[in-house]
C-alpha cells in the first residue's frame, strides 16, 4: 500500500484553520522510514497571540454554557475518535513510532478519557457543609480558570493531549494548545476531532512550533491563567519559574526513572513478561517506562538469563507489521541521546549484556532502530538513575527487600514503581515504601487507567495529578459561598456560641 501524500497544516485560531503569511514551516516524518508526512506553521509570538484572543473572547460564552451541554459536545468527539480509531492509531504509529497495537491503544485512552469527562459535565460536584451560625447556608461551586495553555509531549500524541483538552473543556476554559513538534500530525487529528464534534469557536485553539517561542509565549501570555505541562524536566522547570513570576497555576508531569523489583518469590515468567513490556513497549518512551529492574540476588542469575534468551528471539522492525514486538525510537534526536547513554554506560563501567547499538541494514537504514539494551550496573552510576527514555535496562542486584526499597527510591524522580513477589505483606509494605505516585503489584510500571489520578512525587512534578477525579482539580477554581438567610448581621467566631 502506498504511503498518503504529505498534508499541510494550519494553525486552528477562532475556529478557522490559517496559514498566517510570513510564516516558517516544518514537517515531520516517519521514524521508521523517513518520509515526510506533514508540514505545519512554525507560529510567532504574534500568532500565539492572536489565538490568545481569540480563547479570551469565546471563555464567556463557553463558561456559560451548561456543563451537561459541554459534556454532550465531549461525547460526539469520543463517538467521532472511535470511528476513526485505525485510521488515527495510523498516523499515531507512522509519526512516533509505536507499534500498531500501542497505537491502537493511544487512540483508545484517548476516547476512554473524553468518555469520562463526558460525564463530568453531569458531576463538577461541589461541598455542601454546615455553617456554624443559624439560618445560613454553605457551599462550594467549581468554576472554570480562563484560558488555559495545554502543552505536550510526543511520546502519547493523543492520549496525552486529549487528557488536559477534555478535562480542561468540560470544566469551562478555553483552550489553546500546543504540541510536540515531531508528533504535530496526531495533533492536528486531535484538533480535527474537536472541530468536528462543535466546540464553538475560539473554545479550542491550536498553535504549532518550537517551545521555546510558542510554548514560551503561551506561558508568557497574561491572559493564560493556567497551564498545564508535559514534558522533561529542563523545560517543565523552564515554565514553571516563568509562570510563577505572574503567579498562574502551573501543572506539571515530567520524567521518570522507573523501578521494578523482583523479590525471591516471585512468579518469574510473569515477571519477565511484565519487564518486557515495561522496559521495551513504546520503545522505552513512556514517562513509566521500566528503566530498572532491582533484582533479588537469589534470583539473580536466573531471572537476568530468562530476559536474556527472550531477547533473542524479540522482533524489531516494521512498526504497522502487526508481528513487531518493538518499533524505532521517535527521532534522530531521540537516536542520538539514547546512543549517548549507552556509550555513558559503558564508559562508567556498566556491564552491556545485549544490544547497545543501531540496528543497520535493509529496512533498518531508512530510520531510528535501536537495539533492546540491557546493561547490569551497580546503583549509583548514571544509567542506573537518569531518565534515558529509550530501550535501555539497567538490572541492579540488592541483597533483601530493604535494600531494594532503598535502590527503588535513590534517584530523583518517583512517577511509577512496581513489586513483583507472592508474599502479600511484603506487597503491602511495598506500596507504602515506594517513594512513587504509582505503584503497581505484579504488574509493569505502565498501564495507567483514565479513572485513577496519574502523576508522580519528587521530579516528576510539582504535586497535582491528571486523569481520574484529580482531573477536574487541575482546571477548576473553588468559590466557597454563603448565603445568610437570617437577615440580620450574623459575626462568624465572634456571636455568643
Ligand atoms: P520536552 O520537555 O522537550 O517538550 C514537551 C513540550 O514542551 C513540547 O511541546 C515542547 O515544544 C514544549 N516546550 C519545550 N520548551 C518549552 C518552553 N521553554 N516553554 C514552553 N514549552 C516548551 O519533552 P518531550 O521530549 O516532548 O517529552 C519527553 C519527556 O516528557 C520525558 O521526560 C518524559 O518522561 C516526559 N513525559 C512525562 C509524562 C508524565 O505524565 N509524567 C508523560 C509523558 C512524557
Amino acid at each position: 500500500m502506498s504511503a498518503p501524500a504529505p498534508t499541510e497544516h494550519g494553525l486552528f485560531v477562532d475556529g478557522k484553520w490559517v496559514l498566517p503569511a510570513g510564516t516558517g514551516r516544518f514537517s515531520t516524518r516517519n521514524p521508521a522510514t523517513g518520509e515526510v508526512l506533514g508540514t505545519f506553521v512554525s507560529a510567532r509570538p504574534a500568532d500565539v497571540e492572536a489565538a490568545v484572543t481569540a480563547a479570551s473572547k469565546a471563555f464567556p460564552g463557553w463558561k456559560e454554557t451548561p456543563a451537561p451541554k459541554r459534556g454532550e459536545i465531549l461525547l460526539k468527539a469520543a463517538e467521532i475518535l472511535r470511528g476513526r480509531k485505525e485510521s488515527v492509531a495510523r498516523v499515531v504509529t507512522r509519526e512516533m513510532g509505536k507499534v500498531i497495537a500501542e497505537g491502537r491503544g493511544d487512540v483508545q485512552e484517548a476516547i476512554d478519557f473524553i468518555e469520562y469527562m463526558a460525564g463530568e459535565g453531569r458531576r463538577l460536584a461541589g461541598e455542601t457543609v454546615p455553617s456554624e451560625l443559624h439560618h445560613k447556608f454553605c457551599l462550594t461551586i467549581r468554576q472554570p480558570k480562563g484560558v488555559v495553555a495545554c502543552i505536550t509531549p510526543w511520546n502519547f500524541p493523543t492520549a496525552i493531549p486529549n487528557w488536559k483538552i477534555a478535562a480542561a473543556l468540560v470544566c469551562g476554559n478555553s483552550v489553546v494548545f500546543k504540541p510536540a513538534s515531531n508528533t504535530a500530525l496526531c495533533a492536528y487529528e486531535v484538533v480535527k476531532v474537536y472541530e468536528d464534534a462543535g466546540v464553538p469557536p475560539g473554545v479550542l485553539n491550536f498553535v504549532t512550533g518550537a517551545g521555546s517561542v510558542v510554548g514560551d509565549a503561551l506561558v508568557g501570555d497574561p491572559r493564560v491563567r493556567a497551564i498545564s505541562f508535559t514534558g522533561g524536566v529542563e523545560a517543565g522547570r523552564e515554565v514553571y519559574v516563568k509562570g510563577a513570576r505572574q503567579l498562574k497555576m502551573v501543572h506539571l508531569e515530567l520524567g521518570g526513572k522507573n523501578p521494578v523489583i523482583v523479590m525471591d518469590d516471585a512468579d518469574l515468567h510473569l515477571a519477565l513478561e511484565g519487564v518486557l513490556f515495561g522496559a521495551f513497549g513504546t520503545s522505552g518512551q513512556r514517562c513509566t517506562a521500566t528503566s530498572r529492574v532491582v533484582l533479588h540476588e537469589k534470583v539473580y542469575d536466573e531471572f537476568l538469563g530468562m530476559l536474556l534468551e527472550r531477547l533473542k528471539t524479540f522482533r524489531v522492525g516494521d512498526p504497522l507489521d502487526p508481528s513487531t514486538e518493538m518499533g524505532p525510537v521517535a527521532s534522530a534526536d531521540q537516536e542520538k541521546k539514547v546512543l549517548e547513554y549507552i556509550d555513558i554506560g559503558q564508559k562508567e563501567g556498566a556491564r552491556l549484556r545485549v544490544g547497545g547499538h543501531k540496528l543497520t541494514g535493509g529496512a533498518y537504514d531508512r530510520g531510528h532502530f535501536i537495539s533492546p539494551t540491557i546493561f547490569e550496573t551497580r546503583h549509583g552510576t548514571r544509567i542506573s538513575k537518569e531518565e534515558i527514555f529509550g530501550p535501555v535496562l539497567s538490572v541492579i542486584k540488592v541483597h533483601d527487600y530493604e535494600e531494594a526499597v532503598r535502590v527503588a527510591n535513590d534517584v530523583d524522580y518517583g512517577l511509577s514503581s512496581s513489586i513483583y513477589t507472592r508474599d502479600v505483606n511484603r506487597a503491602f509494605r511495598a506500596v507504602g515504601d515506594l517513594e512513587a505516585g504509582i505503584t503497581y503489584v505484579n504488574a509493569p510500571t505502565i498501564g495507567a487507567e483514565v479513572q485513577l489520578p496519574f502523576g508522580g512525587v519528587k521530579n516528576t512534578g510539582n504535586g497535582g495529578r491528571e486523569a481520574g477525579s484529580a482531573a477536574i482539580e487541575e482546571f477548576t477554581e473553588i468559590k466557597t459561598v454563603f448565603i445568610d438567610f437570617s437577615a440580620r448581621l450574623q459575626k462568624a467566631q465572634i456571636d455568643p456560641r
